[in-house]
């Protein structure tokens, strides 16, 4: 009987929040970090001391969910964890954030998605991942968030779930004309060309261009470039995003690259800051649907610039009311 109740409630609920639409729905992952910070990176069968430890949130899908969310949009996240401590955390971080959470479906077949990372004391690092209930989001999930999916301003996705349920992701918004920015990270060079076809906007960092069009980008000049060869591939726009140069703009309708520079600060952690950048820019698609996209990729740099100069990831991201009036 309290089943019954309890899921029509549940139904209404999402019935609701359907009706009312999100701003940004994000497909995607959630990952724990688990960070140790050593005098040096152990040798294999070898146990040493560190000096510190902490957890934070991460997950790319994730990251840029908070981001959007920090910034006011009305934000929902499609994602899967585990029965396990980490999940619960994770589900109640999305609740901390504003995020609705009636679409993180939890499974009891994998852990929660884990990066276990050692810091040595010269910064360099060594990084487990383990993608575990990611990998199970799938098209089950995606059917329970369809309302919220098809009701969207505007849906993110990127590659640390299945390719194949983001390429359905994609593929539901472009059919319900919900605008969609596709992140290809972690870059893989077979790339199915659907995800361009899909894509309303394409974003990616250097690493991520060279790795998916074999062109060496060095410079603004060669994002450009490689950034017109991916706008050839079928996407609406490309940003080619470029670290401390800002990023390099260009769209079917102006295929001319335009470069977008940020403010010079001074970067103390940058770890998520591509992140904080597409978190940025879904809200400004999702807020200014008329606004030129340049100008969009101005603003979301200088959000992603606030964002390098804080430690951490998620805990580096800006909040509407710590940023100047005129970004809004
Ligand atoms: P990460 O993998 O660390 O999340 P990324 O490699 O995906 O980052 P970048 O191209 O390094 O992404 O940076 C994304 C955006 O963040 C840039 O377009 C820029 O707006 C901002 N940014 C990054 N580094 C700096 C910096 N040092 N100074 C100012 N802005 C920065």
């Amino acid at each position: 009987m309290w089943e019954t109740v309890s899921f029509t409630l549940r139904l209404t609920r999402q019935l609701d929040m359907a009706a009312e639409g999100f701003d940004v729905v994000v497909v995607g992952s959630c990952m724990t970090d688990l960070v140790s910070q050593a005098p040096r990176l152990p040798k294999a069968g070898e146990t040493i001391h560190g000096h510190k430890f902490f957890i934070g949130f991460g997950g790319k899908g994730a990251n840029q969910c908070v981001q959007a969310a920090r910034l006011g949009a009305k934000a929902a996240m499609v994602c899967k964890v585990g029965q396990d401590f980490f999940g619960e955390n994770y589900i109640q971080n999305f609740k901390n954030n504003g995020i609705a959470t009636e679409f993180v479906g939890q499974t009891a077949k994998a852990a929660t998605g884990a990066a276990s990372i050692i810091v040595n004391d010269a910064g360099e690092n060594a990084i487990v991942i383990v993608a575990g209930a990611n990998m199970l989001l799938g098209a089950e999930e995606l059917r329970r968030a369809e309302p919220a999916l098809g009701g969207a301003k505007v849906l993110i996705c990127q590659l640390e779930i299945s390719p194949d349920t983001s390429l359905q992701a994609l593929s539901m918004a472009r059919e319900r004309q919900v605008r969609t920015i596709f992140n290809p990270a972690p870059a893989v060079p077979d790339l199915h060309p659907d995800f361009y076809r899909y894509s309303d906007v394409f974003c990616c960092n250097e690493p991520e261009a060279e790795l998916l069009t074999g062109m060496a980008v060095g410079s603004v000049e060669d994002a450009g470039k490689v950034g017109a060869e991916l706008l050839g591939r079928g996407c609406g726009s490309v940003i080619v995003t470029l670290g401390p140069q800002g990023c390099v703009v260009l769209s079917s309708q102006d295929p001319t690259p335009r470069h977008i520079a940020t403010t010079t600060v001074t970067a103390l952690d940058t770890t998520g800051a591509g992140d904080s950048f597409i978190g940025a820019l879904a809200f400004y698609m999702a807020d200014y649907p008329t606004m030129p996209l340049e100008e969009m990729a101005r603003r979301a740099n200088q959000v992603a610039a606030v964002s390098v100069q804080a430690v951490g990831t998620q805990t580096s991201y800006p909040f509407r009311k710590d940023l100047p009036k005129d970004l809004f």
